[in-house]
C-alpha cells in the first residue's frame, strides 16, 4: 500500500532525483523496495498516458546482469500501466550471509538448497541451513507483492546465452508451439492455458508449465504455475534489443 509517511523528506527527494534520472519524468510513483537475502528490488510504479486504456500489468527484472532486459524494461514501463520489482544488482547472482544464490533459485527451500550447494561448495551443513532458515523467513513477504492473486499478468524480461534455451524447457512443458525452431533462445514461457492460446498465434516459440513434473528448481515460474498465477518469460539472446522490444511489444497487443 502506499505508505509515504513512511519515508522522510530527504529519502523522497533523493529517490525522486535518481527514479527522475531513469525514466526522465514519472507522472506518479510511491519510493519503495523490497528483498529477500541479499535480492533488493527497487519497486517502480508507472501509468499510461492519459486516455489510452491498458490492462494492468506487473513486471520483473531478477537478474542483474541481463543488462538488455534492463534496458528494454526501463524504457517500456514509461508508458505502461504498471508495478515493476527490479533487482538492485549488477550480478546475476547476489549475496547470501558470506555467500551467494541465484535469485530465481531462492522461491522454494528444495530449490534454495540445490543451488545453494552449487555456488558455496565449501559451506558447512549448519551454514546451508541458516541460509535455508533466512530464505524461509522472508519468502512468502516477497511472494505476496510478485504474486498477490488475482488477474493481473506478471512478465519476466531475461537473456540467455549459450547454456540455456527453449530445448531445455521442453520436456518439461504441457503444451509447446515452435514457430521458430532455428531460433531456440528466443521464446514465451507461460502458465496460464489461454495465455498460451493467444501466444501460440505468434510468429515467436512459446511453451506452457501449466502442471511442471520436473523437480521444482526454487525458480519464480514454478511458484506461479503452482499459485495459478499468469505469469510470461520474456527470453532473448543478450544484447538483442530489438527482438525483445518486438517480443513485449506483440505481448502487449495481444493479451489481456
Ligand atoms: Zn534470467
Amino acid at each position: 500500500m502506499n505508505q509515504p509517511g513512511r519515508y522522510s523528506r530527504r529519502e523522497f527527494l533523493l529517490f525522486g532525483s535518481v527514479a527522475g534520472q531513469m525514466f526522465g519524468w514519472i507522472p506518479w510513483f510511491r519510493p519503495k523496495d523490497v528483498s529477500l537475502a541479499g535480492a533488493r528490488f527497487q519497486i517502480v510504479h508507472t501509468k499510461a498516458p492519459k486516455h489510452v486504456k491498458l490492462p494492468k500489468r506487473r513486471y520483473l527484472l531478477i537478474h542483474g546482469d541481463e543488462e538488455t532486459a534492463r534496458q528494454v524494461l526501463v524504457e517500456h514501463i514509461k508508458t505502461r500501466r504498471a508495478t515493476s520489482y527490479i533487482i538492485d544488482s549488477k550480478t546475476r547472482d547476489v549475496p547470501i550471509d558470506d555467500g551467494k544464490i541465484d535469485p530465481n533459485r531462492m522461491f522454494s527451500r528444495f530449490g534454495a538448497q540445490a543451488n545453494l550447494k552449487r555456488l558455496n561448495p565449501n559451506w558447512k551443513p549448519e551454514q546451508l541451513t541458516a541460509a535455508l532458515d533466512q530464505l524461509d523467513a522472508r519468502r512468502e513477504h516477497l511472494l505476496h507483492d510478485l504474486l498477490p492473486g488475482g488477474s493481473d499478468l506478471l512478465v519476466a524480461l531475461h537473456n540467455n546465452g549459450e547454456g540455456y534455451s527453449v530445448e531445455t524447457e521442453i520436456p518439461i512443458s504441457d503444451q509447446r508451439s515452435l514457430k521458430e525452431p532455428d531460433n531456440p533462445h528466443y521464446f514465451f514461457l507461460c502458465t496460464d492455458p489461454d495465455d498460451f492460446q493467444v501466444l501460440s498465434v505468434s510468429p515467436y516459440n512459446v511453451v506452457l508449465q501449466q502442471h511442471v513434473r520436473a523437480p521444482d528448481d526454487g525458480s519464480l515460474s514454478r511458484r506461479a504455475a503452482a499459485r495459478r498465477q499468469r505469469y510470461v518469460n520474456l527470453e532473448v539472446k543478450q544484447g538483442d534489443a530489438n527482438r525483445q522490444k518486438e517480443m513485449l511489444n506483440w505481448l502487449e497487443a495481444h493479451l489481456p
